[in-house]
């Protein structure tokens, strides 16, 4: 009999994702809110297609222009120690890309903002998010490192690209009274993930682990 795919996931693409879920709990990863919004987010629809049966797997994937959608488990990991001190209000993120991670944040959030230097990429986001009737997300093709000082202050800032130093215009826009900062800092090859959290004028900085995310680079490319 043939299957009935309402949603264009095929069985198999939800007994992978299945795997998935159960990979990133062994992992760690207990929020059931974030395995929840991850067994949901069609991660398949983010990448080429080519690529698209390898979706579920946790693996980073490029996504064109030298970039890639981060190993699932990253993504998961991020936004769990983003939204461990309950729920945000206005999220910034520094790093569109696939606009993957956007829409993971969108049904936990209120608003995201998102941020992307490489026109094609914000442009693909743009429209797929659309596509998908993700309404709370709000994408700029912009430098990031500048973070998006007319909406801030914000809640929460989750940086998907690394700079060599925590850029000092992020942390002025976090929330006075607990904004927190979820960032990976080393520039190339292996970086610390860190989580920044502020009080007035005090900021703590907690070592998450190591990670391996691509440079944040400098300007804009149309
Ligand atoms: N969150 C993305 C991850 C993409 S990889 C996803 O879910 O797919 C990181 C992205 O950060 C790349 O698309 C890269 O172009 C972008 N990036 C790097 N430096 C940047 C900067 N200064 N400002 C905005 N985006 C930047």
């Amino acid at each position: 009999m043939k299957e009935i795919d309402i949603h264009g996931i095929g069985m198999t693409s939800r007994r992978t994702r299945e795997r998935l879920i159960n990979r990133l709990s062994d992992q760690g990863i207990d929020s059931t809110d974030v395995l929840e919004v991850i067994r949901n987010t069609p991660r398949h629809l983010f990448v080429d297609e080519a690529l698209s049966h390898r979706a579920y797997e946790d693996t980073a994937l490029p996504i064109g222009f030298g970039q890639t959608l981060s190993q699932p488990y990253i993504v998961a990991r991020m936004t769990q120690a983003l939204m461990a001190a309950g729920p945000l209000d206005r999220v910034l993120e520094i790093g569109t890309g696939s606009g993957y991670q956007t829409a993971v944040l969108s049904p936990l959030v209120k608003k995201v903002y998102s941020v992307e230097r490489i026109k094609p990429l914000h442009e693909r986001a743009k429209k797929l998010l659309r596509t998908l009737s993700i309404h709370n997300a709000q994408l700029k093709l912009s430098d990031g490192g500048m973070g998006w000082s007319v909406m801030s202050p914000f809640d929460g800032i989750i940086v998907t690209a690394a700079p060599d130093q925590i850029p000092e215009e992020l942390l002025q826009q976090l929330s006075e009274g607990n904004g927190r900062l979820i960032i990976p800092v080393g520039g190339r090859g292996v970086q610390d993930l860190l989580l920044i959290t502020r009080q007035g004028d005090t900021f703590k900085k907690e070592m998450l682990e190591a990670v391996r995310l691509v440079p944040l680079l400098d300007g804009v490319q149309k």
